[in-house]
C-alpha cells in the first residue's frame, strides 16, 4: 500500500494568512487572464478550466499554517511531524471529535505520534487547538531529540498566554527521547532522526517502510565547509529519499550572507545536496511568511531551471536523462503527495 505525505502547514516562523486586498488580487487577474474565453457551459467542467487557464498562485494559495505535515501509512494509527497551527487543521479535516476517538469499534484510531523536530514556537504553537490532546480516550506521544519537549508542551497551556492549564489535559500523554542512530518502529515505520544545525538544535527524520522513504528536514542550515563534504552526514539521512521536505526558506544569498547562521537553507542547497543523495522528490518547504503566491511559484521555477542547470555540468552527468531530484514541488497547505 502507497504511503502519503499531507501537508498541512507548510510556514515557517510565522503563520501568513492571505489578506482581503491579496484575494481581491487573485480575483481580478483572474479575471484578467480569462478575458475573452469563453466560460464552460457546465459546472462540471468549470475546474478542469480553472487548471487550464490559471497558474497556481491565481487559482490557489500556499496557506498561511505554519509546520504540520501529516505521513498517512494507510495504518489506524496517526503520525505526524511538527505542531504548527496546521494541526488544527488536520484533526478538523479527519473530524478528529470526542465520539470518534472514544468509539470502540475503530480500535487504535486515538493514537497520534507527533516527532517534533524542535521546540520553536512555529512547530509547536497548534497544540492548544488540538483537540485530541482534550480527549480521555485519545494517546498522544510527542518525540524528539530534545531533552525539554515535556516543559515546551506545557509552557503552551500556561497562563497569561493560554487558559487551559496542562494539567486538565484528558489525553494519556507520553513523551519518548529519539537518538539519532538508534532507529525505532512506530506505527509500522522504521524511523531514524539526526542532529541538524539550527539555533538550539534541530532533527530530522527519516521513515522507511517496504523500500520506500520519507524524509522531514526543516530548520537546517547547511553551512559549508561540512556541507560540501563527501562525509555530511545528513547525506545519509536524506539518501535515495522519494521525497524529501527541504527547508528552503531563504534565497542563497540570504542563507549565505545577510541572514547566514539563523538556522535556514535555500532551494539551491536543496536541489544540491538533493541531487548528491539521489532524492527523488524535493518538496520546498518552510516558507518566508513575506513570500507571497507569485513569488513561491517564481522559486519554484527557478529551482526547477537549477536542476537542469546543475547538470549540464559534464562531470556531474548521469546516464540516460536520469537526474536527481527528478521532480521538484513547492510544498503547500494541502497538498497530498504518495510515495
Ligand atoms: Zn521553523
Ligand atoms: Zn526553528
Amino acid at each position: 500500500m502507497p504511503m502519503k505525505v499531507r501537508f498541512w502547514g507548510t510556514r515557517g516562523s510565522l503563520s501568513a494568512p492571505l489578506t482581503a486586498a491579496q484575494v481581491r488580487d487573485k480575483v481580478l487577474r483572474a479575471l484578467e487572464a480569462t478575458r475573452g474565453l469563453a466560460l464552460p457551459a457546465n459546472d462540471r467542467d468549470l475546474p478542469a478550466f480553472i487548471e487550464q487557464h490559471l497558474p497556481f498562485p491565481l487559482r490557489a494559495t500556499c496557506g498561511g499554517n505554519t509546520a504540520c505535515v501529516q505521513l498517512d501509512s494507510g495504518g489506524p494509527q496517526y503520525v505526524l511531524f511538527d505542531a504548527g497551527t496546521g494541526i488544527r487543521d488536520f484533526a478538523h479535516h479527519h473530524r478528529i471529535t470526542r465520539a470518534q476517538v472514544t468509539r470502540p469499534s475503530l480500535p487504535g484510531l486515538a493514537t497520534f505520534h507527533i516527532f517534533l523536530s524542535h521546540l520553536h514556537w512555529d512547530h509547536v504553537q497548534g497544540l492548544p487547538f488540538f483537540y485530541p490532546l482534550f480527549f480521555p480516550d485519545s494517546r498522544v506521544i510527542f518525540y524528539g531529540g530534545h531533552d525539554n519537549i515535556e516543559q515546551a508542551v506545557r509552557q503552551q497551556f500556561s497562563a497569561p498566554s493560554f487558559p487551559v492549564p496542562y494539567d486538565t489535559l484528558r489525553a494519556k500523554i507520553e513523551y519518548r527521547r529519539i537518538v539519532p542512530g538508534e532507529p525505532i518502529e512506530v506505527a509500522g515505520l522504521r524511523v531514524s532522526a539526526a542532529a541538524q544545525n539550527h539555533p538550539g538544535g534541530s532533527f530530522g527524520y527519516r521513515c522507511e517502510r517496504d523500500g520506500k522513504v520519507f524524509v522531514y528536514s526543516t530548520d537546517c542550515e547547511h553551512k559549508p565547509p561540512a556541507a560540501l563534504a563527501p562525509d555530511y552526514p545528513l547525506l545519509d539521512l536524506y539518501a535515495d529519499a522519494d521525497l524529501l521536505v527541504f527547508d528552503a526558506m531563504y534565497s542563497l544569498a540570504e542563507a549565505s550572507y545577510s541572514k547566514a547562521d539563523w538556522g535556514h537553507s535555500s532551494n539551491v542547497q536543496g536541489v544540491e545536496l538533493g541531487a548528491r543523495a539521489r532524492v527523488k522528490r524535493l518538496a520546498l518547504f518552510h516558507h518566508d511568511p513575506h513570500q507571497g503566491d507569485a513569488e513561491l511559484e517564481a522559486v519554484l521555477f527557478n529551482t526547477r531551471m537549477y536542476v537542469e542547470m546543475y547538470y549540464q555540468d559534464k562531470g556531474r552527468k548521469l546516464p540516460g536523462t536520469q537526474k536527481f531530484p527528478a521532480e521538484v514541488l513547492l510544498a503547500y497547505d494541502g497538498l497530498e503527495v504518495e510515495i
